[in-house]
């Protein structure tokens, strides 16, 4: 049983959905499961709908509304050729849905409503392309994601419950691709008092190695609009090459600290059951691409460069002359929690904590004006985050020279920068 991810690139026009039936018409004798994010930059365009919707701005939300409207329709009409397919009622439907959602008073918290709007993206975008595979005598079946993957209550982050959702998988999903393709959709679940939750932003590559785990398949392959997984951004690098194989940990640690090529979630639920992901790309469907996980001869040796930008540094000091250890640490990484903001790296010194986040503007502020109820607050923005593993002290230097240095930090195998 193999597991398919095609993300919002590879499905961002009619003629990328036709790449998904001619990848899908080679392996239509598999039992295979295929998972869709939203088409282009729907999830985008649905943000703004969600925000506009939340704070009551009627006319950005009409026109947000139509665009994203026209936008399908246009995919729909050059997609498919039967102008009596009952596709064409059902993402009407799903239209009229959303709008007379929207027509109502917004109702909860701003992630919560997020949660129950950006979600279309994802059913419109697998609606249209299960017809559209169907209609291409690739025959498949569409479900919905929600009945399987149950989630806490974390709108807009949901936490898997594995048990639950691995045993539904099992049960109930694996008798299906047995017998049929499923089509289904990536970024959302369900929580166990029925609300849409969504899993993160990008999060349908962690959809597909959460089906994968359920289903213990036998691989994972991501399709995308590249040839596989590279040692650096081939925009930042001019060197850049491709990664053949990778190991779990070394994946982990790429996707973790920026590489936006796999959802950092993805590999460990895979990790656990020894599922090797591939990264192939949907435009040469026969090129080997990289392998996670399974290969023995891995490219570890070969450095890689991740770079993070927009990064803000926070150095943190008391305000009544008392040291940053235990008491303090434990205050301080509260309130990252609390606000959920992600720590990429940290430093400690008996006075003072420093440590590097992505700047997300409002989360940010709120979290910084907590901080500085209690403590002394020193930020420097626009920093760049650079995660290098195997470097050489030329490279290095290629990569700070004229550049302020903030912070170096060592391990055996990673050497990461905060360069200005
Ligand atoms: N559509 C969602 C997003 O753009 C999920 C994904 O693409 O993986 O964030
Ligand atoms: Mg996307």
């Amino acid at each position: 049983m193999k597991v398919f991810k095609f993300g919002g690139a590879s499905v961002k026009n009619a003629e990328a959905v036709c790449n998904i039936a001619d990848i899908s018409r080679q392996y239509a004798e598999e039992e295979l499961l295929i998972v869709v994010s939203a088409m282009g930059k729907t999830t985008n365009a649905l943000e703004l709908l969600a925000k506009a919707y939340y704070n009551n701005d009627e006319e950005t939300r009409t026109k947000l509304f139509n665009e994203i409207k026209a936008f399908h329709d246009d995919v729909i009409k050059n997609l498919l050729k039967d102008p009596l397919s009952h596709t064409y009622d059902d993402i009407e439907n799903l239209f009229i849905e959303l709008d007379c959602e929207l027509e109502s008073l917004p109702e909860g918290s701003y992630d919560c409503i997020y949660d129950q709007i950006v979600s279309y993206g994802e059913i419109f975008s697998s609606r249209i392309i299960s017809a559209f595979l169907n209609e291409s005598g690739i025959r498949n079946r569409w479900m919905d994601a929600r009945n399987f993957i149950i989630t806490d209550n974390t709108y807009r982050e949901g936490k898997v419950d594995w048990k639950t959702t691995e045993s539904l998988i099992g049960n109930k999903l694996r008798p299906i691709i047995k017998k049929q393709m499923v089509i289904t959709q990536g970024f959302i679940g369900k929580s166990k008092d029925n609300h849409t939750i969504t899993l993160g932003r990008e999060g349908s590559d962690y959809t597909a190695a959460i089906f994968a785990f359920g289903l213990k398949a036998d691989s994972v392959t991501i399709w995308k609009d590249v040839a596989g997984v590279m040692n650096a951004d081939p925009k930042k690098f001019a060197d850049a090459i491709k990664l053949n194989a990778l190991s779990y940990p070394k994946a982990i640690e790429m996707a973790y600290y920026g590489a936006t090529i796999i959802h950092p979630k993805t590999i460990q639920p895979l990790q656990s059951k020894n599922i090797p992901l591939y990264v192939k790309s949907f435009v040469n469907p026969s090129e080997k691409g990289t392998v996670v996980g399974v290969s023995k001869q891995m490219d570890e040796h070969i450095p890689t460069f991740i770079s993070k930008s927009n990064q803000l540094l926070i150095s943190i000091s008391s305000k009544d002359f008392s040291f940053i250890v235990e008491d303090n640490l434990s205050n301080i990484f509260l309130v990252f929690a609390r606000n959920k903001v992600k720590i990429n790296l940290m430093q400690n010194s008996a006075i003072s904590f420093s440590v590097c986040i992505d700047n997300e503007d409002e989360k940010t502020d709120k979290m910084l004006s907590e901080l500085e109820l209690d403590y002394n607050i020193k930020t420097n923005s626009e920093l760049q985050l650079l995660t290098i593993t195997n470097h050489t002290e030329e490279l290095l230097k290629q990569l700070s020279d004229g550049r302020k240095l903030y912070i170096e930090q060592k391990t055996r195998n990673t050497l990461q920068l905060v360069l200005g």
